[in-house]
């Protein structure tokens, strides 16, 4: 590990007097990442902010058909949480599954979502859900935020402050997990809602994305039988040590079965 000067702000607007002293200064959140790359000398920022110190950051709200989700709420409070249980049982469901007691008590969703990484989770509710994600300058679509491998539509200086979720007709989600990280191979997430159907895949390809020929016959008929037939092509998907491009094609049909069957039970 280098060196590095280390802040705690104790506000939103400090962290930005941080960042503007530190230009190349990360943002240290869960550290579950953070901490391994800089362990590893993969990243070396010359300074670390942390933003375990700032209010607005927390905290769970459902109001408006609205669930959100502060940035630093950790993957155990949002798997624990009663209201999100009831509001969006899917999203819950998928925050208990994340990988262990140790990580889910230490991750949080905005460190997640800036991670991006290809087998995460909580992508595939965000997109699956039409989530808007909220920073300190702007609100992004999740449709317009994950842009390729560990790659997202944020800015340098730009945090994610929390995550709205508009409450579904119902939602689903599937997960074939890697037995020793829990990381998704591939996972699933399908939701309904009053405009249509949304399917979201995690871990398949370089990045999160949507299964418009899914969802289109989904929005027909929302059954697991419906997509039984549909198989992605293998092309532009992962291959590596733990599964080939083909195998993930075909497990992205499977998990998109269990997870309409996983909806269509609430
Ligand atoms: C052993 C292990 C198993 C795991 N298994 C899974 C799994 O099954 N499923 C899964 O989804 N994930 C899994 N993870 C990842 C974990 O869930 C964390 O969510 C993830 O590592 C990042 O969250 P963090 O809060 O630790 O962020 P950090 O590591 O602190 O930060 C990650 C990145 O995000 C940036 N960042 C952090 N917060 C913000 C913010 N608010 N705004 C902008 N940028 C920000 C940081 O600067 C950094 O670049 C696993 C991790 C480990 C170590």
């Amino acid at each position: 590990m280098y060196t590095f000067d280390y802040a705690r702000p104790e506000s939103l607007k400090d962290v930005a007097t941080a960042l503007r002293k530190q230009g190349e200064a990360k943002l240290l959140a869960g550290g579950q990442s953070l901490v391994q790359a800089l362990r590893l000398r993969l990243a070396h920022p010359p300074a670390l902010v942390d933003l375990q110190a700032i209010p607005e950051l927390r905290g769970i709200a459902v109001a408006n058909n609205v669930v959100s989700v502060g940035a630093m709420t950790r993957h155990a409070e949002v798997a624990a949480s009663r209201e999100i249980q009831r509001a969006i049982p899917a999203l819950a469901k998928l925050a208990a599954g994340i990988g262990d007691r140790q990580v889910r008590n230490q991750g949080t969703i905005g460190g997640s979502l800036a991670n991006a990484d290809p087998g995460a989770d909580y992508p595939a509710a965000v997109l699956g859900l039409g989530a808007n994600i909220v920073t300190n300058k702007r609100e992004i679509p999740a449709d317009k935020f994950f842009l390729g491998l560990f790659e997202t539509a944020l800015k340098p200086g730009e945090l994610i402050v929390r995550v709205d979720f508009p409450l579904p007709l119902r939602a689903g989600y599937a997960k074939f997990r890697n037995p020793a990280s829990r990381f998704a191979l591939v996972g699933v997430f399908v939701c309904d809602t009053t405009s249509g159907v949304r399917v979201a895949v995690t871990g398949a390809g370089p990045c999160v994305f949507r299964a418009k020929r899914m969802e289109k016959v989904l929005a027909k008929d929302f059954t697991p039988q419906a997509v039984e037939k549909i198989v992605l092509p293998a092309e532009g998907l992962n291959t590596d040590i733990h599964a080939q491009a083909d195998y993930r094609a075909h497990l992205v049909t499977v998990m998109a079965q269990r997870a309409v069957e996983a909806a269509a039970k609430l």
